[in-house]
């Protein structure tokens, strides 16, 4: 058996970033900069007011009332040619570009205006409410740098740059099979000796969340023929994720058939709880994930491991992504030699700290828990006792690559 950090380091080291792909900036929230994102554009251009009012020349204005000719009227999208003379203002509105010669802008509350005079009834300092060129960025900046997951936030931000289309990582596809006699579709005729394959729909929904495409080859029986001729179907993915059958019962056949088929096998054990059986080899160019399949160990073995592999696909960082740290809401035993991963709920106290409470069984094939849960509850190998009220690490479950 390797450590968990291990195993995420074989896997990860097993990937590169796949090809850029250039996409309609409309189509591009959730996807993964190739390149640095470089402004085309300053923003603002040129110096705008943040205002309705006038856009004055301070000193003129250090005495009030100041009455002064109201020489031009500028809205958001406008230019004015003309340079503000002393004893001059503009009508000026948000967004409109500040007159050559006004330092200014008073608020439209603190004005009267008649005819084509204002006065103004408080004064300003130079430069109150005016948005100088470029306050925000300026052409030529690195504004999104590459290997970002883009957010609802960088989408405005790239169409702010004026960048219409972006290069972003290639989609990882991503091979689904479920294995197992016992293992039916749902809604298929179900008897008593079946399971339905939520694996198969559990990890597709995962990969869609990692930025990835599922490609699901269905579920082979445990038997060889079968498998061989179901494992082809992953030809061309970037991943073989297979769920079951690599365990080691007789019908855990997984393992020894893609062994046949010349897999190169990289590991198989974690020292860890649940997923111990985890597989990871290569056959011919891809690389091929064995999950168990029980769904709790499916799932949190795709939290641990399959969510790195796509980030280290899609050129992302892989630094390991940081825990948090709860209080512990109940007792916990001494741990053996694996880590343990804990579902486990989390509430707010009236402090406002997290409390992380381990559902009391912790079976592996336990759904309805494992939606129910908000984190998982990390124990290092060999954790001594924990009383309730001490800190614990947890992992929080969920965090796809779709972000406002
Ligand atoms: P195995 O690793 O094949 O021994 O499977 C371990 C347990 O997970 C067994 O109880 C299986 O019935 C169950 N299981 C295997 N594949 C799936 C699946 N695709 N969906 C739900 N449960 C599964
Ligand atoms: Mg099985």
């Amino acid at each position: 058996m390797i450590s968990v950090e291990e195993a995420i380091a074989r896997i990860v080291g097993a990937f590169e970033p796949l090809a850029p792909e250039q996409v309609n900036l409309a189509l591009a929230h959730g996807r993964v900069l190739a390149e640095d994102a470089i402004s085309r554009r300053t923003q603002p251009p040129v110096a705008v007011s943040a205002m309705d009012g006038y856009a004055v020349i301070a000193s003129d204005v250090a005495t009030v009332p100041a009455n002064l000719d109201v020489v031009a009227y500028v809205v958001a999208g406008d230019t004015f040619d003309g340079t503000l003379k002393p004893g001059q203002a503009s009508r000026i509105f948000t967004g409109a570009p500040v007159p050559d010669g006004a330092n200014a802008i008073v608020i439209q509350e603190n004005t009267e205006a008649s005819a084509d005079r204002v006065t103004v009834k408080e004064n300003v300092d130079e430069g109150r409410y005016i948005r100088p060129a470029g306050l925000d960025f300026s052409a030529g900046d690195v504004g999104l740098k590459s290997g970002r997951l883009l957010s609802a936030r960088d989408i405005g931000f790239a169409a702010a740059m004026n960048l219409p289309w972006l290069m972003v990582r290639r989609r990882p596809r991503i091979a689904i099979l479920a294995t197992g006699n016992e293992i039916v579709m749902p809604g298929a005729d179900i008897g008593t000796g079946k399971i339905v394959s939520s694996n198969s729909l559990a990890l597709g929904a995962t990969i869609t969340a990692l930025g990835g495409d599922p490609l699901q080859l269905g579920i082979a029986p445990d038997d060889r023929e079968t498998l061989r001729s179901m494992f082809a179907g992953a030809k061309g993915a970037d991943l073989l994720l297979t769920s079951g059958g690599v365990s080691v019962g007789e019908h855990d056949l997984v393992r020894s058939v893609l062994g046949e088929e010349g897999m190169e096998l990289d590991f198989w054990q974690i020292a860890m709880r649940p997923g111990k059986p985890l597989m990871f080899g290569k056959i011919g160019e891809t690389p091929v994930i064995g999950l168990p399949g029980n769904p709790v160990s499916t799932m949190v073995c795709a939290m641990i491991f399959i969510k790195p592999a796509m980030k280290a696909m899609l050129g992302m960082d892989i630094s390991r992504e940081r825990l948090s740290t709860a209080t512990l809401g109940s007792d916990l035993g001494a741990n053996d030699e694996r880590q343990d991963y804990l579902r486990a709920q989390l509430y707010y106290d009236d402090s406002g700290n997290a409390v992380a409470t381990p559902f009391s069984r912790q079976d592996s094939s336990m759904m309805a828990r494992l939606a129910e849960a908000d984190c998982l509850v990390v124990r290092l190998p060999g954790a001594p006792a924990l009383k309730a009220g001490h800190k614990v690490e947890i992992m929080p479950i969920g965090g796809g690559l779709v972000q406002i």
